[in-house]
Formats: structure tokens, sequence, C-alpha cells
């Protein structure tokens, strides 16, 4: 946890970064320099004691649960995948919203006996099918999910689809919902208690930023 009397925010680059930044800016937050354009980690914002980290998307939930920050947004793909117990989630931000799907080519998931799923996410998939009661054999990637059954590197691929377009820019179709994901706040448990009312002030500004969009 960082000291008392500042809170740390960790955020992503690209996606989670772009939709949260004016997020911040409706709460009176804004970074002083460009993140995009530095190659800073660490960066003040124009309310003291307030600072913005840049990490991997993945690395959210290890720096907010072991108190490198006090807070950080996170997919809901990336907080399911971590397995999130350690982690106060009080807020859905509602940004960066798509669907985790099963896809494949068309069929692919009828397919008799033992389906291959290849993926990086490897625990969303093997609750997915367990739930099911369908035996897997699950192939871990680090990225172009998509790629995957054009090779015959598996059956079926568990990825996040926005558009659709790079499914059928591939030749491949989502074949079955998984869960409705979108990017959530998580709050480290003992900056909760430590630094409540600060928190607390930031949590209800940006619920209100968020209602805001809504409607
Ligand atoms: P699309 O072609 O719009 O369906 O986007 C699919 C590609 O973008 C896939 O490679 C996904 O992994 C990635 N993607 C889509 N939405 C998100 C999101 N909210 N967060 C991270 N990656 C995403």
């Amino acid at each position: 946890m960082s000291d008392a009397e500042t809170l740390t925010l960790a955020l992503s680059k690209g996606r989670i970064l772009d939709d949260t930044l004016p997020l911040l800016a409706d709460c009176g937050i804004r970074l002083t320099e460009d993140p995009e354009r530095s190659r800073k980690l660490i960066f003040e914002t124009t309310v003291p004691g307030v600072r913005v980290i840049v990490v991997r998307a993945t690395d959210v939930p290890p720096f907010v649960e072991h108190g490198g920050a006090d807070l950080g947004v996170a997919g809901k793909d990336v907080l399911m995948e971590y397995g999130s117990n350690g982690l106060y989630e009080p807020l859905d931000l509602n940004i960066a919203r798509c669907r985790m799907m099963v896809a494949g080519h068309p069929g692919a998931n009828e397919r008799p006996g033992r389906l291959r799923v290849a993926t990086k996410f490897v625990n969303i998939a093997r609750r997915y099918y367990a739930e099911q009661g369908r035996q897997v054999e699950l192939i871990k990637l680090y990225g172009s999910m998509e790629l995957a059954p054009l090779v015959g590197l598996g059956d079926v691929i568990v990825d996040l689809v926005d558009t659709g377009n790079t499914l059928r820019a591939n030749g491949l179709e989502p074949l079955e919902h998984i869960t409705d994901i979108s990017s959530r706040l998580v709050v480290n448990k003992a900056s909760m208690k430590m630094k409540h009312r600060r928190i607390k002030a930031l949590l209800g500004q940006l619920a209100e930023a968020v209602e805001a969009r809504r409607t």
C-alpha cells in the first residue's frame, strides 16, 4: 500500500487507459502528462495525492492485491482468470465491454469426444466446460488465438469478441456465449480500511460518472 496520503491507481495501456481517463476527467482527475507518449510508469495527476501507475493488464490484480496500488481497473476477463478473492470489486465501470465466447468453424463445438480448446483464458475455459460436464483438452496460448483453428491447433478457441470482425476475417464464428465482460474498479482490502474516506469519495464520483454516461 502506498503511503497514507497518496492514492495510487493501476491502469493498463490501450483500451482500459483510453476508456478510464475520460471517467477520471469527469471526477476532476487529469494526468499531467500523456501516458501514451511517455515511457514513464508513474504519473502525477491534477489532484495532489492521486497518482496513476501503468502496468500490464494481467498485472493489475496482483499490483492491487499486494499493495503496489490502492486501486486499479481490470477487465472482468482478467479478474476471472486471476481469481479475485483477494480484492474488492466495488464498481462496474461499464467500459471496454465485450463478450467471452467459444468460437471456431461452424459446428466445431459439436464434434464428439474430447474437444481441444486453445485459449489464454485456461481457468475460465476449465470452469466453463466443467459446468457443462464436457471433457476438454486445454491448450494455453498467449495471443493470436484466432489463428489456432485455422492451422488445426485445437477445435475451438475461448476468446473475447467485440464486433466479431476478427473472427469473420478468419472464417470463424462465435459458437457459445460464456459471459459478458466489462472493466471493473478493484480495491486493495487494506487500503479500503486505511484510506476509507478518500476511496469512498472517489468511488462515489466514479459511480456518478458511470451513471451519467449510461443515460
Ligand atoms: P473484434 O474483432 O472487435 O471482435 O475484437 C476481437 C479482438 O479484440 C480479439 O483479439 C480480442 O481478444 C480483442 N478484444 C475485444 N474486446 C476486448 C476487450 N474489451 N478487452 C481486451 N481485448 C479485447
